[in-house]
């Protein structure tokens, strides 16, 4: 086996979900305002995008952790050939254009499609996912620049493909992003000057673009602390004069690159603003809002950042299957005991299934999840975007934390289980387990940490909301429940997904109890809480998507037959093996008990 062509993608589980459970063809595709792809377009165009992410950018995935990214002399990060390959193929395609609307000369293809695609890109090739950030920036600043930044930025972004990066963090200010201590000096009109330091920044300058634009959070002297005071600022690396023409380098460098674990071609930079010459920016929009803005570009990154766990998590399953398909090591259990018995490839082990079947389980799972909540992102965009449909927008936002939180824990859980399957030969480089699982930890730590989203569910999308969009959704799993969803073949996974739910709805009026005596019982449950609410979500998932494939096994052909049986049986595993961990939080929960908090630091 070879990591060069390391990547398998799953496009037929990606197809199930957007066109026979979500019915994206019927529902979003041909009409306003995705009018410009049809069904059978957009099967073409992601069986084109799949070609192209497992050869071009899967070459680049070993070939560039091997030779990552060096600082050149004047700041910016050198990227080695085989990256510089993977993202010239992406940009010659045109596959920038696809998440672009039409208005600014793009494809517009809607959220589900997009975000299908970019499961492909982030498997294929993470470390370069992130260079293609370009696109998705320049949608930012078409929803909340100015209509002359619009005009100065949008054309060139787009046809130049310029670099951009999202820029909050400093040595400071983390998890805390309102510690931050950037400042910034109004110069005249919409133009300001920036100074501070900025760390651990991707993609923050390299050399393969004309231009690289931050989004940067900074504080304008005088506001107010805190998260607040904070104003979002457009800081290119070369300045934009107004009739769009290059002007001269702007006052940031970059002054050091991390290393990293893993993720090593996707450049971590440290920036500093105002060094030597002042860094001018633009103020975004006309208003001091800079973190309502900025939230645009972090829950598209959250987004992003899940689709990239699980697209990990997939890849690194069907390798796994290949490699215990043909690596044959010891007998049958059942006939161990004989001295002659034939020796069995290591899938027929009931242990390796059984890591099989966490893996293939939790990936289709997961992707269940991230496609509806994309398809939530097409009905938004169809009722005239953000702010036009509450309860949708809601929904959305209650399910992005698990998208991010579980996606990027439980992955990084299960890809040592990957890894495992293989022994030893999933320890070296010869296969690519090792390296999905060092590239994919950043994902439960950038983008807010997973307890940040476990707070973020907690607080922001359901005690805010005093429970009315979390109550919606049990009412949806509870539909299926009584129901009848998938007959009498599921009547056993109903029933366990019956208990997990009574389990979940006890869990959050435990917790907001509990949360009264002392929010500590949040900070010590929360994590548990978000876990328990994605594999609630993701066991009724399954259930229904085996609903679908129980019907279309018969007269299926006999690949199809066994795709329709893998979803059944990933169905039944889940509720089986892995939802009875909610009724386990729930004691956790229930017993949850301040003594820890109590205990002084020195006994630590
Ligand atoms: C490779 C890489 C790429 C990155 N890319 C970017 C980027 O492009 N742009 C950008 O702006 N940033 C970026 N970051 C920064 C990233 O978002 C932060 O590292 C992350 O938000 C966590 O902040 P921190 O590292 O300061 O950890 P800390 O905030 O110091 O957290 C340390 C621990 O304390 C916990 N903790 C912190 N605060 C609380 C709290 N209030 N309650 C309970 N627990 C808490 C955390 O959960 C964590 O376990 C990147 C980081 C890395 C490593």
């Amino acid at each position: 086996m070879s990591t060069v062509h390391h990547y398998k993608s799953n496009l037929r589980d990606v197809f199930f979900n957007l066109f026979e459970f979500l019915d994206v063809g019927r529902r979003v595709l041909g009409k306003a305002p995705f009018a410009t792809l049809d069904e059978e377009t957009a099967r073409e165009t992601l069986k084109q995008f799949e070609r192209m992410c497992s050869q071009d950018l899967a070459q680049a995935f070993a070939a560039s952790d091997r030779d990552p990214p060096k600082l050149g002399p004047d700041g910016q990060a050198l990227l080695p050939e085989s990256l510089k390959r993977a993202m010239e193929a992406y940009y010659e395609g045109g596959w920038h254009l696809f998440e672009i609307p039409t208005h600014l000369g793009g494809v517009g293809a809607p959220p589900s499609v997009v975000w299908a695609s970019f499961e492909m890109v982030a498997g294929s090739c993470p470390a370069a996912a992130f260079y293609l950030f370009g696109s998705f920036m320049s949608r930012v600043i078409d929803r909340l620049g100015t209509p002359s930044q619009r005009a100065r930025y949008l054309p060139q972004m787009i046809e130049k493909r310029w670099g951009a990066a999202m820029v909050l963090t400093e040595p400071d200010a983390g998890s805390d992003v309102g510690a931050g201590r950037t400042r910034a000096r109004h110069v005249e009109g919409d133009v300001w000057e920036l100074e501070g330091t900025k760390r651990f920044i991707t993609n923050g300058d390299y050399d393969t673009v004309e231009n690289v634009v931050h989004l940067v959070l900074a504080r304008p002297e005088g506001a107010a602390v805190g998260t607040k005071g904070l104003s979002l600022f457009i800081v290119p690396k070369y300045w934009v004069n107004e009739d769009g023409s290059l002007g001269e380098r702007n006052g940031w460098r970059c002054t050091k690159l991390e290393k990293k674990m893993g993720l090593r071609a996707s450049v971590t930079c440290e920036i500093v603003y105002g060094g030597d010459a002042p860094a001018r920016g633009l103020l975004m929009g006309e208003a001091h809002d800079g973190i309502r803005q900025m939230f645009h570009v972090i829950e598209q990154a959250r987004m992003a950042v899940g689709m990239k766990s699980l697209s990990t998590l997939s890849t690194a399953y069907l390798n796994a299957r290949e490699y215990a398909k043909e690596r044959v090591q010891g007998p049958d259990l059942t006939r161990a005991a004989e001295k002659d018995s034939p020796r069995v490839p290591i899938i027929a082990h009931a242990d390796v299934r059984r890591m099989l079947m966490l893996q293939k389980s939790h990936a289709e799972g997961m992707r269940a999840l991230a496609l509806w909540v994309a398809s939530l992102q097409d009905e938004i965009e169809q009722q005239g975007g953000h702010g036009h449909s509450k309860g949708l927008d809601r929904l959305n936002d209650l399910l992005l934390p698990l998208i991010k939180g579980f996606n990027s824990e439980r992955a990084f859980e299960l890809l040592s289980v990957s890894l495992q399957c293989y022994g030893g030969a999933g320890y070296v480089e010869d296969f690519p387990a090792e390296q999905y699982l060092r590239d994919q930890k950043i994902d439960s730590l950038y983008e807010g940490t997973t307890h940040i989203q476990a707070l973020d569910l907690f607080f922001r999308k359901v005690a805010k909301d005093g429970g009315a969009t979390l109550g919606k959704l049990f009412e949806q799993v509870q539909l299926t429940i009584e129901s009848g969803e998938g007959g009498t073949a599921l009547t056993s996974e109903r029933a366990l997904l019956a208990a997990a739910l009574d389990d979940l709805q006890a869990i959050y009026m435990t917790m907001l109890g509990k949360a009264s005596e002392s929010v500590h019982h949040v900070g010590l449950q929360g994590n548990r809480i978000l876990m328990a609410t994605a594999e609630t979500v993701l066991a009724w998932l399954l259930v229904r998507h085996a609903a679908i494939a129980l019907v279309k096994r018969d007269g299926a052909s006999d690949d199809d037959r066994a795709y329709y049986d893998g979803k059944v049986a990933s169905a039944r595993f889940f509720c089986r093996e892995v939802l009875p961990n909610v009724t386990y939080a729930r004691g956790h929960i229930e017993r949850s008990a301040m003594d820890i908090m109590d205990l002084p630091v020195e006994a630590f």
